[in-house]
């Protein structure tokens, strides 16, 4: 069996309670919540029963090991997760704004994991693997995105598949290099997973139908657009598969995206039909965004299933 590997941030999350602006004033907050987009994946993955593994590092603090143990309990090989005692776990805390915007307060940079690199145990953990997926939310240090360089080689190498979801923030976009890294990550990716608008992002295009006409040419396999509540279309040179999201109440849309991701390459891998794979991937966004906290909606294969079985899709 192939394995599946994600490399960059481990945080917690932490959720004010009631919607407004932002942190300037004391608000009611619920949390921890293991969190941060790879980590996110690849807990979907791995309760989805495929083996893999992320390189990341922590702090030796309650944070931690909040995510430490889920990421374990879930399937995932936590041994490329260092822990570091003179370290802090990374934390994001978000307040939901009445229009649904999201505001955040990030400490990543700084915390145990904004200093990554490649060492004897993590290179022999990237050995065993073949597919390689990239958050771009991961490249917001130096020596990650060094990291991450290095790994994309050492798959590619071997012959493996790398996937990347650009899941871009505007707090992130700005960051030094941010855009050279992005472009060099999707000149290796196999299969690319934007987000809305994240489809034109490298793309001269201004249509849809042009702008993936140009990825492919550029030598992208296959790309999946996410649509958020409705849907997601599956494109190749041979075909174009669009399916409507599922009706389900939305209390927290954070990590739709990223599990729906890792159902999707997790099946994409595994050999399975496009169609099948995205029907897959969107009932697994769906049952992510009905529970509260990033990682708390993550689906096993049986639950997709029987949603799938037993859920409406939206009206177009
Ligand atoms: P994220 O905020 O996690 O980065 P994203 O922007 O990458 O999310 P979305 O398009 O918001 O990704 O969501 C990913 C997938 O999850 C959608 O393609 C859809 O399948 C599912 N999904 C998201 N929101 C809803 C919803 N309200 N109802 C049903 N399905 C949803
Ligand atoms: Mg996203």
């Amino acid at each position: 069996m192939s394995k599946i590997l994600t490399i960059g941030e481990i945080l917690v999350e932490i959720i004010a309670t009631d919607r407004g602006d932002g942190f300037r004033a004391p608000v009611p907050l619920i949390g921890p919540f293991p969190s941060g987009a790879p980590a996110i994946f690849i807990d979907q993955v791995g309760k989805l029963g495929q083996q893999c593994t992320i390189i990341s590092r922590v702090g030796e603090d309650d944070f931690g090991y909040v995510n430490l143990n889920r990421l374990e309990a879930d399937g995932v090989d936590i041994s490329g997760i260092e822990v570091d005692p003179q370290g802090t776990t990374g934390s994001a805390f978000v307040r939901y704004r009445e229009d649904g915007s999201r505001a955040f307060v990030f400490n990543i940079r700084h915390s145990a994991c904004g200093q990554l690199s490649l060492n004897d145990k993590t290179r022999a953990l990237l050995d065993e693997c073949t597919h390689l997926h990239v958050m771009g939310t991961a490249l917001y240090a130096p020596s990650v995105v060094e990291t991450i360089l290095a790994a994309i080689e050492s798959i590619k190498a071997k012959g493996g598949t790398v996937s990347f979801d650009p899941n871009l923030r505007p707090e992130i976009l700005g960051s030094p290099g941010m855009r050279e890294a992005l472009t060099t990550v999707l000149s290796k990716t196999d299969l690319f997973l934007p987000s809305g608008e994240e489809l034109f992002l490298f793309a001269n295009a201004k249509t849809e139908q042009e702008a993936v006409a140009e990825l492919l040419a550029g030598g992208i396999k296959a790309i999946v657009l996410k649509r958020g509540e409705k849907g997601a279309t599956y494109f190749d040179a041979q075909q174009t598969i669009s399916q409507p999201g599922f009706e389900v109440e939305e209390v927290d849309p954070t990590g739709a995206g990223d599990s729906f991701g890792a159902t999707f390459v997790t099946f994409w891998l595994a050999g399975k039909e496009p169609s099948a794979a995205l029907t897959l991937a969107n009932a697994s966004g769906a049952r992510a965004v009905t529970k509260a906290g990033p990682m708390e909606g993550a689906s096993t294969q049986a639950e997709l299933e029987d949603f799938i079985a037993n859920t409406a899709r939206k009206q177009a």
